[in-house]
Parts: structure tokens; sequence; C-alpha cells
């Protein structure tokens, strides 16, 4: 079922042939995982929702296959949070930002940027610099499920804390990230707004504690450490110590 969404989000034109290549390398580490979330995916999933909850100017941003695979997902976490949507592409063009606009439009969406006032990135190449100047270009928190390495360096780089959403826990952005939910984003972020509403009436004291505690490189390291034992118990091997 996951897979037909993709498949059709191509033949609607909102994901590109090099998103079904990204879709087809999640799909082999989800394989790892035991299509589940793992309970450092719902410990870092915590942390990004205070982390979101404390934000002033939260952004999240969609590219075509998030589009495509959680569109409704999407848009309920942007209500929760009051954060704005922004369609952000790596192989942009104009046409395909105003295809996911509508799309996410016709799904409910208030208000979608990508196509408004942009400002450019500073330090990145044509055409990924361009953001919104309402949206990433002065957000101070960026969720990006499927981001690609080299802007999630930049984005960290200019200042802003980013959460990460790739079922890769060796990628850049994965290791680049403030925060990184290795997961499918199909479960992802509807844990994501589990976790809005479950801690939206705490405190912010409370809130910096859940966010501090996490240590997002401590977190990487055991999910790695998961898929190992994971493998091992699989291939009837001695189980780790
Ligand atoms: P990087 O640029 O961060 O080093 P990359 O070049 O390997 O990584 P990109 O194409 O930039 O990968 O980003 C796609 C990432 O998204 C991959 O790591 C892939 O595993 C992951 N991914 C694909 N589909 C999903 C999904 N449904 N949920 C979560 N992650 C996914
Ligand atoms: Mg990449």
């Amino acid at each position: 079922m996951i897979r037909k969404r993709i498949v059709e989000g191509f033949e609607r034109g909102l994901v590109v042939p090099q998103g079904l290549l990204a879709h087809g390398r999640g799909e082999a580490l989800d394989y790892i995982l035991g299509e589940e979330t793992t309970p450092q995916a719902y410990e870092a999933t915590r942390a990004a929702a205070a982390l979101l909850l404390l934000s002033k100017r939260p952004v999240i941003s969609v590219n075509g296959n998030t589009a495509a695979l959680a569109p409704q997902d999407i848009i309920r976490l942007s209500k929760l949070l009051n954060a704005k949507i922004e369609v952000n592409l790596f192989y942009r063009s104009q046409e395909r930002v105003k295809r996911i606009k509508e799309y996410l439009s016709s799904m409910g969406a208030s208000q979608v940027l990508g196509d408004d006032d942009v400002a450019e990135l500073p330090g990145l190449s044509s055409p990924r610099r361009f953001a919104s100047r309402e949206g990433i270009y002065s957000a101070d928190t960026v969720l990006v499920p499927l981001e690609d390495g080299d802007r999630a360096e930049k984005l960290v780089a200019l200042g802003k804390k980013i959460i990460a959403i790739d079922l890769n826990p060796l990628s850049r952005t994965a290791q680049t990230a403030t925060v990184t939910i290795v997961d499918n984003v199909v479960r992802a972020i509807p844990n994501l707004c589990v976790a809005v509403e479950n801690l939206g009436d705490k405190p912010p004291i409370e809130l910096e504690k859940i966010y501090g505690d996490f240590d997002n490189q401590a977190n990487l390291k055991a999910m790695i450490e998961l898929i190992l034992r994971r493998l091992t118990r699989l291939a009837g091997l001695e189980v780790l110590k």
C-alpha cells in the first residue's frame, strides 16, 4: 500500500524518479528494522515533539515523497503546532512546487508556502538554496522528513534546529540533525502528532528537560546496535551481550 502511494505520487507529478530510488533505499532499511517503530525512535519522537512545542517559528518542510506518503498527517501536525508548511524540493521546479501545494490544499491545508516570497540560503548551490522568507528562511526549528545531507548541514550551520525523519541512521542528514527520528515517515509523523498532543499542556521547563536529556548521537548509536542485535538474532548467531 505504501509503495502504491509513492507510485501514484509519481504518476501525479508529485514525486520525481530520484524520489522512487530514495524510497527503495528506505524500504530496504525498513525491512532491517522489522517495519516497526523502535523504542529509540519513540524516544527521539518525544524529544522532537518537545522541541517543536518550545519553538517560536516551527516549519514543516515537505518534499514530493512526503506529500505522497503522509499528506493528511502533515496537515494534522501543522494544525496541532500552528506550524507553517513549506514545499521545499531538492529537484526543484515551479511546476512541481505548484502541484504539491495544490495537492496539500485539496487535502485541507490552509496555507502552504514554497513559491511565494523566496529568499536564498547562503552557501548552497542552485536550485536547492531557495527557501520561503516567511517559512524555512526565518524558522528556528525545521522538521525535514527526508532531507538531503548538504542542506541539512547548511540549515544547522545557519543556527536552525533540525528534526530529521530518516530510515538510514548512517546518512549525513541523520548524523547532522539536532534530533533524528529513524523511522518511516508513515509511522513517524502520526507518532509525532500523538506526542505533541500528549506534551501539549506541559510547562516549558518540563519540555526543556525532555529535549535537554535527549542525546542524538547516543540515540543513533543505540539504533545501529539494535539493527546489529536484530540481524544477529535472525542469523541464528549467538546473541550479543
Ligand atoms: P544524505 O544526503 O543524507 O547523506 P542520501 O543521499 O543517501 O543521504 P537522500 O536521497 O538525500 O539520501 O535522502 C533520502 C533518505 O530518505 C535516505 O536515507 C532513505 O533511506 C530515506 N527514506 C526513504 N524513504 C523513507 C521513508 N518512507 N521514511 C523515512 N526515510 C525514508
Ligand atoms: Mg543525499
